[in-house]
Order: structure tokens, then sequence, then C-alpha cells
């Protein structure tokens, strides 16, 4: 895996700098490298990198499995597999004007009530084949998430009742704890008991989400996958996530894409390879040979004199790329097929052909392999 640079490092933070932080550190980085506003050529990549340190450092849970674990900790999903290096984010570059014009994922609502709390982002595993990932294609996808429940809208309280303000913090979700050490009087804010953070308690629980106010329910959405996407790359299919508590967004869902091996076709990022025979009288004359492709056959100009192992590049032949970089080239590589299997007027010729050219033929007429073995054998 490709050393990842260090997301305090990006933003330029202290590893105990505080949610304000992060944010002031996201806002001045980003407005200097905006690609819309920077003239710097690697002013999207930079880009990209502020934003991938932003969402992970601006979110508790996240923050908290990179500290602990670094980026291997964010990249692994559900079945411990990390990729390594081309996650590409397609997301685009919105995020910056939601934060800009105040659309930010979290939420106060009034009266002191604890802040929404966006739903957790979902991981989808997609396999396609390469032809789908050269043209791109939508696909309907089946996958369970946290929905709001229909019956309580949400609340957690049956329907006819409503949540009460929690009696022991009041509806802030968090108490104060005071705790003598030896060096004094220390207070811990932590999250209420009563109503784990909540801020407030249900007297009767709804039936259908058992007071929860979400429940897991299965969605099939059609997601749209770019042309050229490769195997790692992410495509964020934003709000299709998990449900937000107490009002807020919806997660967003990631499309993980695995592009299935090719039996003709060989991809190295947006270029494609393929191996292709040609009889050695074409390799000798030139000609034009037919030439598969991913959209289907193009004709080829072999010139005089081509030797086998020699490349020949259809440019645009290969796979777009995803990020807005150039279109992929086909590499055509050219193996001179020997002729097998000559009948006795083909033999003649080439032994003509031969002597043309003055190359010595030096094996004995009429006599097969074996028959040469026995001669040697018998020293004949
Ligand atoms: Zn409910
Ligand atoms: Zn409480």
């Amino acid at each position: 895996m490709a050393d990842k640079q260090d997301y305090y490092e990006i933003l330029g933070i202290s590893r105990d700098a505080d949610q304000n932080a992060v944010k002031r550190a996201y806002r001045r980085l980003a407005r200097k490298h905006h690609p819309d506003v920077s003239s710097d050529p690697e002013a999207e990549t930079r880009f990209k990198q502020i934003n991938e340190a932003y969402q992970v450092l601006s979110d508790p849970d996240k923050r908290e499995v990179y500290d602990n674990y670094g980026h291997q900790g964010l990249e692994g999903g559900a079945n411990g597999q990390g990729y390594g290096g081309g996650m590409g984010d397609f997301g685009g570059f919105g995020d910056i004007f939601d934060m800009f014009f105040g659309g930010a994922q979290t939420t106060r609502t009034t009266g002191g009530r604890p802040s929404a709390e966006r739903g957790n982002d979902l991981r989808y595993d997609l396999e396609m084949t390469l032809e789908e990932a050269a043209h791109g294609f939508s696909k309907e996808i089946r996958y369970t998430r946290m929905e709001q429940c229909d019956t309580c809208k949400g609340s957690g309280a049956e329907p006819g009742t409503h949540p009460e303000t929690c009696s022991v913090c009041h509806g802030s979700g968090q108490v104060r704890q005071q705790q003598q050490s030896f060096f004094g009087t220390q207070i811990r804010i932590t999250t209420c008991p009563k109503c784990h953070g909540e801020g407030r308690t249900v007297g009767s629980p709804c039936h259908a989400c058992s007071g929860q106010g979400r429940m897991r329910k299965t969605v099939d959405r059609t997601v749209d996958i770019p042309a050229g996407v490769d195997t790692g790359m992410r495509v964020r299919v934003t709000g299709q996530g998990d449900a937000g508590r107490r009002g807020g967004h919806n997660g967003d869902l990631y499309i993980i894409t695995h592009v299935k091996k090719h039996d003709y076709f060989e991809r190295r990022g947006s270029d494609l390879w393929c191996e292709v025979k040609i009889g050695f009288p074409t390799a000798s004359l030139g000609g034009e040979i037919d030439v598969r492709t991913i959209d289907g056959t193009e004709q080829l100009e072999v010139s005089a004199g081509t030797q086998s192992g020699e490349v020949y590049v259809l440019r645009g032949k290969g796979l777009p790329d995803p990020t807005g970089g150039r279109q992929g080239d086909l590499n055509v590589l050219l193996r001179v097929e020997t002729p097998t299997k000559l009948n006795d007027e083909q033999k003649d010729i080439l032994r003509k052909f031969a002597e043309m050219r003055g190359e010595e033929i030096k094996d004995v007429q009429g006599k097969s392999f074996f028959e040469r073995v026995k001669d040697a054998i018998h020293g004949l």
C-alpha cells in the first residue's frame, strides 16, 4: 500500500486539536486549494486530500478509528479486506459548498436538546465485468439500512404519546460528574445514563421500533457506476446510508467496485493490453489484421518486417478515466506464429525461400525427428 500522508499533517493541526480547530484549518486550506480558485496544477489532488482528512477528523467515530488504527482502520471493510491505493471518490466538490453555505452535517435543535446525529455511512461491495466497468452502468442493488420508523416518525414514542424531557439531564443528554482527586476537584462530562444521550425518555415506547425511532429495512436502490472504475474505488451515493438520529441527515452509501479479471484483456490503469497472433507471412509482408477491442473490432495495420513481441498502440481504445484524465489506450502485443503441420508443397516453398536467402537448412530431408534420433543412436 502506498504511504498515505497523515490526516493531521494534511490539515496542519496537532493530534489533540478540537473540532473547531479542525474546522478552521479545513476552511482555510479548502479556500486556498479549491480547484476553482487555485492555479496550482496539484490543487485538485491537494483538495481531495484536504477533504478526505476533514471527513475523517471532523467525525468523532471515524477520528477514533483513525487515531487507533490509522488509514488501514478506515479502509478495512466488514470483511476485513483493505483496498490500498486508488480510493477514488466521485463525490465531487459538493462538501465545501455545504459547509460554507450552512448545510453542515450536525444541526442543533433549539431548547437545549442534544444535537442531531448523522446516520452511519454504509459500504456495498459490487462486482462487475471489465465491459461493465469500461462503459459504466446502472444497477439495482438490495441492502439493509436503518430507516426512520414509519409508525412513530422517528420519535420512538407510541403514536398518541410524546417523549418527555429526561428528568436526569433535563434534556441536554449529558451529565456532569465531580470527582475528587489528588489534584483537586475534576469535572467530567459524560453521556446521561438514563436517556443515553437522547435528552428525552419515552414513557410508552413505539411498538414497531421498540422506542428506537429507527428500524432496519431492506431497500432496493438503483446506483450509477461511472465508466472507467477500477477495483477498490468508491462511488458515493449521497444520503443512501443509515437514517440519522434525532432528525440528523442520512449517512452515505459507498459502492466499492470490484472488476473481475478478463479472459482476453489485461488492464493496467486505464490502458488495456492483449496478445494477438499473426502469421509470419503477414509479419514479413505487412497487412491489415482485425483486433478485438472492448467495444468490438478495430483494424490494425501491421508494417512489413514486424518482429514477434512488437507492441502496437491503438490510441484511445482503452478505458475512460473516471476522474477526468485521458482515455486509455489498447496495447496490442504481436506474436509471430511459426507454422506447424506443413504439407510437402509448403515445405518445398520454404526450402526454396531459404535457399534464395542463402539460409542453409541442415536437416536430413524426409527423415522424421525419431528417425534422426535412431540414426544418432546407431551411429549412422
Ligand atoms: Zn417507532
Ligand atoms: Zn438524560
